[in-house]
């Protein structure tokens, strides 16, 4: 049952692979551009509707991407999987804690739950703390959606080599970021779409990524009226790689908001 209805606004908060780009170290083309757009922090979309606004995942960039975009309400936090560059800034959330007086509720698989309470010890245990942690409640999801504030996130199971992650469908957008195919079964949950963004990584293949060509052809699949790439890394350069795109799939890159409109 979908309640909200309107104006939805994603901002790209982070385009690049888990290692960012510029990439350490590296004096290539791209990690030297002067194009902003070759500058990609970690993956990460911040979607934001009536007064909400529900964050797909916490990279190790998200202080600096939470104060480029001026997020200062976070209504939830949705987990794709417990890897690194989707998880580290979780203790960046507390400023959002302190001006909420609440907990932040956070979503994610079983697996990445298990993952993050692993990796984050500290905020789940209960002994006396002299510091700030951050305040998060987490809950777990399966197939079914994820009602937020009347707007249904649905989790859309992808492979990621050998691991299973999801992407978020919510009204005509979907956000896939790291997978290396779409299950059969996933591809009917993605149709009619307005908005895809997917990971394509390069154009060389790569064990748990999707590449350009691969992307090209889930777009041409599932045919959405606009595409946007994500999860880059530092082999393309973004003008060029656009230039040899169809008009309606674009890379994306961090700072890039898009409208949609969601219907009853
Ligand atoms: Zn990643
Ligand atoms: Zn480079
Ligand atoms: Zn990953």
């Amino acid at each position: 049952m979908q309640l909200w209805n309107g104006i939805l606004n994603i901002t790209v908060l982070g385009s690049g692979t888990s290692v960012g780009v510029p990439t350490i170290g590296c004096r290539c083309e791209v990690c030297t551009s002067s194009d902003s757009r070759d500058r990609r922090l970690r993956p990460s979309v911040l979607v934001r509707y009536g007064e909400r606004a529900v964050l797909i995942d916490t990279t190790p960039d998200f202080r600096q991407q939470a104060l480029r975009a001026n997020i200062d309400r976070l209504d939830a936090i949705l987990y794709t999987h417990a890897h690194a560059d989707h998880i580290m800034g979780l203790d960046d959330v507390r400023p959002f804690n302190f001006r909420q007086r609440g907990p932040i509720p956070v979503y994610g698989s079983a697996e990445t739950i298990i993952a993050i309470r692993n990796c984050f010890g500290y905020i789940f245990d209960n002994g006396y703390k002299e510091s700030s942690i951050p305040r998060i409640e987490a809950r777990l999801f399966q197939e079914d959606p994820i009602d937020l504030h009347g707007l249904e996130f649905l989790p859309v199971p992808l492979s990621h080599g050998r691991g299973t992650v999801h992407g978020f469908r919510f009204g005509s957008a979907a956000y896939l970021t790291d997978h290396s195919d779409i299950p059969g079964a996933s591809l009917a949950k993605l149709q009619d779409l307005d908005v895809l963004f997917l990971d394509a990584l390069r154009h060389k293949p790569h064990p748990t990524h999707s590449t350009v060509e691969r992307s090209l052809k889930h777009v041409e699949q599932l045919a959405p009226r606009r595409a946007f790439f994500t999860h880059i890394c530092h082999d393309l350069p973004h003008e060029r790689t656009e230039s040899r795109l169809p008009p309606h799939v674009r890379l994306a890159y961090d700072g890039l908001e898009i409208t949609v409109e969601i219907k009853p």
